[in-house]
């Protein structure tokens, strides 16, 4: 049977749905665990995490859906580079994030991650850009970490890393609108 008449169901059959990402293409020649450069932090490494979702097993998908390498995945593209079979999981990462905060699955060890993420969206619904300080600021407080990286961020701006200001879009009404439509409705 080739790939495309495979017949996918549960999460792999989701994620086809959603993302056009052919999980079940994967056949474990590990190449881009070999060269995620965050491999050893996570739970299970990125290939697999594609095993556990191809097996289809309900218990394997939740612990997908609860691991920690969906939130330390840092769309690096390393492995979607190496993958022989070009499949894409930092797209697939993005996925199982989202459906995880959906489903209530977050990893424990992850809860300042996605905090950071909240912050990371909360400036663009704002200003329809990536205002980095507003959205430090935005993370410290929501993290109650407030003065922890303060000695990173003048090296970061110095690097022309981050901007003072907000740079505005024209219609932030469309941001907010697709916000509310879609996203906000994941991270609240
Ligand atoms: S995109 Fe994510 S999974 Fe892939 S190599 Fe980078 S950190 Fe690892
Ligand atoms: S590189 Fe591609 S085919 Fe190889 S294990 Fe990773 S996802 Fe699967």
């Amino acid at each position: 049977m080739g790939f495309s008449e495979h017949h996918s169901t549960g999460l792999s059959g989701e994620i086809i749905e959603q993302t056009g990402v052919h999980v079940e293409k994967c056949y474990q020649c590990g190449k881009c665990s070999a060269g995620c450069p965050l491999s050893d932090e996570m739970d299970y490494p990125p290939s697999l995490l594609l095993r556990m979702i191809q097996t289809g097993d309900k218990e394997l998908e939740e612990k997908v859906l609860k691991s920690y390498t969906i939130w330390l995945c840092l769309s690096c593209e390393m492995c979607y580079q190496r993958c022989p079979m070009e499949i894409d999981i930092p797209t697939l990462c993005d996925y199982l994030r989202s459906r995880s905060i959906e489903k209530g699955h977050i990893n424990p060890k992850a809860k300042n991650i996605v905090k950071f993420h909240k912050a990371f969206l909360n400036s663009i619904k704002n200003t329809g850009r990536l205002y980095e300080l507003g959205m430090i600021a935005n993370f410290k407080f929501s993290s109650m970490k407030l003065f922890q990286d303060a000695d990173l961020a003048p090296a970061m701006i110095s690097k022309g890393k981050l901007h003072f200001l907000p740079e505005k879009i024209k219609d932030t009404a469309q941001i907010k609108r697709i916000f509310n439509k879609t996203i906000s409705k994941k991270v609240k």
